[in-house]
């Protein structure tokens, strides 16, 4: 080495000891990490696609035989909605969804009303629950109890379940640190449980927006609540129609399903009709209106 830069003029020496000498040692340091970390990224998103083509395809079962067969699936449905604006995919699992046993052979429907309560559509939706005999969860924000708490208690007296759905329907909550969950998640069911004397007991928790973490799954059972998925998302929150909300149920309903619906959040005149003409209809098909188990 010493030898090489013996033979370099010195112009050469001089460019050379830039370059190995602060601060140039530290800008190409800079450049071939950068470099380096864009070739990696690149490969390794190559062969992630190249994977996800041959488990789509059949052209290359000799490869994917190797898989298992449920990778891509799962990745999918288990994508955080952190940073989704609006609606994100809901991560349901199966410990999310079980409402199956009724006790009787009538297949088991679980209708779910999240975001409220509000006095705009909650007391139109207690009205309809009423006049067909159904009890349902409905999923309440903290913030909405403490302002109406009158109609939270009307929830209760009238054989309805409450499900906590956070104080300010914060999404992110899972993604928080765990003790800042759990505190989180004691403050909104404690607020929610106090609404009557002695406290309600809020057996449920349902993460907003659907954004489930494994921790806010972790967190919500160390507090008590079982976390609450649904299987059958009607959208009546981006009011697509009365008749679009209608058609997911009709559409969508299956024995033991659990339905989205919203009493809050938002305009919910659509949601309101939707459950006036969709009580009959399941009643119709034999279905009993049940409380998840
Ligand atoms: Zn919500």
């Amino acid at each position: 080495m010493g030898r090489m830069v013996l033979m370099l003029t010195e112009r050469q020496r001089v460019i050379l000891r830039q370059i190995v000498s602060p601060p140039y040692i530290y800008r190409w340091a800079g450049l071939l990490t950068t470099i380096g970390l864009v070739v990696g990224v690149t490969v390794v998103v190559l062969a992630d696609a190249g994977r996800e083509t041959v488990l789509a395809g059949s052209a290359a079962p000799a490869v994917s035989a190797g898989a298992p067969a449920g990778i891509r699936a799962r990745t999918a449905e288990d994508a955080p909605a952190r940073g989704m604006p609006g609606f994100a995919r809901p991560a349901i699992t199966s410990s999310l969804l079980t409402v199956t046993d009724t006790g009787t052979d009538r297949p088991a429907v679980a209708l779910t009303f999240d975001d409220g309560p509000t006095p705009e559509y909650t007391p139109q939706v207690l009205d309809l629950l009423a006049q067909y005999g159904v009890k349902a969860t409905f999923c309440t924000i903290g913030n909405q109890v403490i302002a109406y708490p009158d109609l939270t208690r009307r929830i209760l007296a009238e054989g309805h379940r409450l499900c906590d759905h956070t104080m300010t329907h914060d999404a992110t909550v899972g993604f928080n640190a765990h003790d800042l969950m759990s505190r989180q998640l004691g403050t909104s069911k404690d607020t929610i449980a106090a609404v009557v004397d002695p406290p309600a007991t809020i057996d449920y928790f349902r993460a907003p927006e659907g954004a489930w973490t494994p921790a806010l799954d972790q967190v919500a059972a160390e507090t008590g609540m079982r976390p609450l998925g649904w299987s059958v998302d009607t959208l009546d929150w981006t009011q697509p129609g009365t008749a679009a909300i209608v058609a997911s149920v009709q559409q969508g309903v299956h024995p033991g399903a659990v339905v989205l619906f919203h009493d809050g959040g938002g305009p919910r005149d659509q949601t309101v009709e939707a459950v006036r003409q969709l009580l009959p209809w399941l009643q119709e098909q034999g279905y009993q209106f049940v409380l998840p188990s």
